[in-house]
């Protein structure tokens, strides 16, 4: 019986050269746009107890019902790997001892776990690169953490996105709206899916969220939340429209955005693109002043977003390639070590050299241009008597014979 072909888990990828160095520019790119904000990078940890997401995501969510890779581990503690990157950032700020010690501007990168339907941009495990910001309640943090978001995808080139924001409003007025929405969707019931009957039960702000069309044409009429925000709600949706607009960063206003948990109020926003589909929000957040406090901390006020890693690579304008400074050719065996020593310098003076391995001169050659060198140094007999290289710009195919020192400083440019 042959045997079965050892793969990785559907739905969980390896992070290929061609992937990881798409990766790494937009890990270096949020890096760098971050750290002019001044957000610094936190990295946590990967298991949790399961019962952090059961108190902040919400038992009744998707996320925590179906999707959670969680256990029971050998010594009889129930953990899980995260699925998102929220929760486990609110633990980390409390365990530190950090309510007191002024606002936190934090960001992280890496995987996160949800045992959901496989499908392109939807994946089983996949990354995040998340921000959050403790301790701030203005409108002005929400426009510095939008234009933040903003700016990272500017950075990366990604053009086809649009901004979609709402407000959620907060425990003084969401009830009275609650109780508006809910007697417009029971006059509705009979044209909304099963799912959303239950959602009026539990959550009737997740039907406005619904992806079924005919529940969205049944909604078309629906009361929205930025129409019943309390005065200071009002005012402070005001006050993060006013800041995008002095910032000229375009938006427009989304009713149907909604956050499933309580503990989410007021900002809510999302990057979307027409590009992908059905997983069409590349970037996701909200204000969660409440989240802090549900989790045994004083009341703290808080907000975040968080992009797909895999999603923003899909929107790249271009793949990152791999391009060698320098490609060395060695002719014959009696140079072998010289060119070897030759490549180990070159390495030293800073610069990335692949050493075609000898051979025939074609092939190495070839080698050369495979690889996508930008120069190659030829050595041969003569080079190595008169301890020079050969040097060719592949670009302009001028190419002369001069000492390693020249070499680095033309590479150097
Ligand atoms: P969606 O509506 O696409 O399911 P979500 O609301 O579940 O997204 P969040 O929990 O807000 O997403 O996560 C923030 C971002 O993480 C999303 O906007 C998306 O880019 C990315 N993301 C979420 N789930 C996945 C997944 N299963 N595979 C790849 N990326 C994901
Ligand atoms: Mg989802």
């Amino acid at each position: 019986m042959a045997k079965q072909k050892l793969q990785s888990i559907r739905g969980i990828h390896d992070g290929l050269p061609e992937q990881v160095r798409n990766w790494r520019h937009i890990e270096d790119v949020a890096r760098k746009v971050f750290a002019s904000y001044v957000f610094s990078e936190v990295r946590l940890p990967i298991l949790e107890p399961t019962e952090l997401f059961v108190r902040s995501v919400g038992e009744k969510t998707d996320i925590v019902s179906k999707e959670m890779y969680a256990f029971e581990d050998q010594g009889g503690d129930y953990i899980c790997l995260r699925p998102e990157g929220t929760a486990g950032a609110v633990r980390a700020y409390l365990q530190a001892g950090l309510t007191r010690a002024g606002a936190q501007r934090w960001f992280y990168m890496g995987p996160m776990f949800r045992r959901e339907r496989p499908q392109k941009g939807r994946l089983r495990q996949f990354q995040q690169i998340g921000a959050e910001f403790f301790g701030v309640s203005g409108p002005v943090e929400d426009v510095e953490v939008l234009s933040m978001a903003q700016r990272f995808l500017d950075e990366l080139g990604i053009e086809q996105t649009r901004l979609e924001i709402n407000s959620l409003g907060c425990v003084e007025c969401r009830p009275a709206y609650r109780e508006a929405l809910l007697s417009f969707l029971e006059k509705q019931k009979e044209f909304l899916c099963e799912t959303c009957h239950d959602r009026m039960g539990s959550n009737p702000m997740r039907v406005l969220d619904c992806k079924m069309k005919s529940c969205q044409a049944a909604l078309t009429d629906a009361p929205e939340m930025v129409n019943h925000l309390c005065q200071a709600c009002d005012t402070h949706f005001s006050g993060l429209k006013e800041g995008l607009t002095a910032l000229h960063i375009p938006f427009t206003i989304n009713p149907r955005i909604v956050r499933g948990l309580d503990y989410y109020n007021r900002t809510a926003f999302e990057f979307i693109t027409d590009q992908l589909g059905a997983q069409g929000t590349v970037l996701a957040g909200g204000r969660y002043d409440g989240l802090v406090e549900s989790l045994g901390g004083p009341a703290t006020p808080a907000i975040g977003f968080a992009a797909g890693m895999e999603r923003l690579e899909m929107l790249l304008p271009q793949a990152e390639v791999s391009a060698p400074d320098i490609a060395v050719v060695a002719l014959g065996d009696a140079v072998s070590a010289y060119a070897l020593q030759q490549a180990a310098k070159l390495r030293e003076a800073g610069l990335s050299v692949i050493h075609c391995g000898g051979g025939s001169a074609k092939k190495q050659f070839k080698m050369a241009d495979r690889e996508g060198a930008k120069f190659v140094v030829t050595i041969g007999e003569d080079e190595m008597k008169e301890n020079k290289l050969m040097l060719k710009n592949l670009s302009t195919g001028e190419q002369i014979k001069t000492v390693l020192k020249a070499v680095i400083e033309e590479v150097r440019g």
